[in-house]
């Protein structure tokens, strides 16, 4: 008989989503920005001292308002890396940006900065460092070249809440950030995002991009006589069913994190061995990251040794994942990127393996997991001997 199923993640609830729900619908408004939206907000201008935070549907439409709060002209460049998800070039591509795609560095996937400065030209007009895995990028070193060229800094910020450089809140680095509450996501709306404005001036437009291009916001604190079409925008807030069950997350946040953080040094300690052996690599956490646990991820030596540590994963019932195609040979840009190659985010791309990890991830399916990962690590140990 096949064991059972350990899926590769579970959208967790705290057991108030439900109540906060209910006291949505009871309050009478289901659309945007009411109470629980309010709540979200303030809690994560409070927590990640970030100068306005604004609900958003997803992570991809809060990067959109960051795209279209820079104004950008077709031609107009943006930085972003090539090993990240397809949301992070979009939204820039979808305002006439080019995109031109940096490597990751060669020990973990974040944007190698050391070659950041020769891909700027005096069209340059911002940089998206990603935080991967909740991982902070050098964002010192992203910080001084931005003032150096005067260029923005976005941040995708969807994996990092709660995850610092230096203490500092990743999300509040960047003149604007945007993270993320997908349901794969450690905090979770089921769909979700909010857009972090760290630049005081950009805060009246986003708020008017944010309702339909309209000043309604203004209008119903009493600030505008008329409510009226001001400016370009769209549809961006979520319905405060959504914004209920991430209050309901954001209460157990603490228990998240906790509960992430054990099972994700449960693995570290679990391979080390497998890493010192050199069969293949634990992630790196820079000194001046400190994580929110959000990935733990294995780096084969390989793309055929990553396929069949996978394969043998499955055959025990075992979801496991790879992450990121590149994005600079992906079918939508390879024809419109310089053709330079980035081999750092290619070896992720071929090597780099997603182990299940979610809040109700039991001891015993985890030890299960490791129990797999090291036999598969035993057999190529014989047949690489
Ligand atoms: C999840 C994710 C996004 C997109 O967020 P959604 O809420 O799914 O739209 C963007 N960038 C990165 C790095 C992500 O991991």
């Amino acid at each position: 008989m096949k064991p059972t199923h350990i899926p590769f993640n579970k959208p967790y609830q705290s057991g108030r989503e439900l109540l906060y729900i209910q006291e949505a619908i009871k309050a009478g408004q289901l659309s945007g920005n009411g109470q629980f939206t309010k709540q979200c907000q303030t809690y994560f201008e409070q927590q990640y001292h970030i100068h306005k935070a604004l609900l958003t549907t997803s992570g991809t439409a809060a990067l959109e308002m960051a795209a279209l709060l820079l104004s950008l002209h077709p031609g107009d460049e943006v930085v972003v890396p090539s090993f990240t998800f397809t949301s992070t070039a979009n939204a820039f591509v979808l305002r006439g940006a080019r995109i031109v795609f940096a490597d990751s560095s060669a020990e973990h996937p974040n944007i190698d900065v050391s070659q950041l400065e020769s891909l700027i030209t005096p069209r340059t007009r911002a940089i998206v460092p990603v935080h991967y895995a909740g991982v902070s990028c050098n964002m010192a070193a992203i910080m001084s070249l931005a003032e150096r060229f005067n260029l923005a800094v976005i941040e995708d910020a969807a994996q990092a809440v709660e995850s610092y450089h230096l203490g500092k809140p990743l999300g509040s680095f960047g003149q604007l950030a945007a993270f993320s509450f997908h349901e794969t996501k450690n905090l979770i709306a089921g769909e979700g995002g909010l857009l972090a404005i760290n630049s005081p001036e950009l805060a009246p437009r986003a708020e008017i991009m944010w309702e339909k291009g309209t000043n309604r916001a203004a209008f119903f604190r009493g600030e505008a006589a008329k409510y009226q079409w001001v400016d370009i925008g769209s549809s961006f807030l979520p319905s405060e069913l959504n914004a209920a069950y991430l209050w309901a997350q954001l209460e157990a946040k603490a228990r998240i994190l906790e509960q992430r953080r054990q099972q994700w040094h449960r693995y570290h300690h679990a391979f080390r061995e497998v890493a010192t052996e050199g069969l293949a690599e634990l992630p790196v956490i820079p000194a001046y990251a400190q994580p929110n646990w959000h990935i733990f991820y294995l780096v084969c030596r390989n793309l055929p040794e990553r396929q069949r540590l996978i394969q043998h994963l499955a055959e025990q019932n075992i979801l496991a994942v790879f992450h990121y195609q590149t994005l600079h040979d992906s079918p939508y840009y390879q024809a419109l990127h310089d053709g330079r190659p980035l081999p750092n985010a290619q070896r992720f791309a071929d090597c780099l393996v997603r182990l299940p990890l979610y809040f109700e991830l039991s001891e015993d399916d985890q030890l299960r997991v490791i129990e797999a990962v090291l036999s598969y690590f035993a057999r190529l140990r014989k047949t690489s001997s």
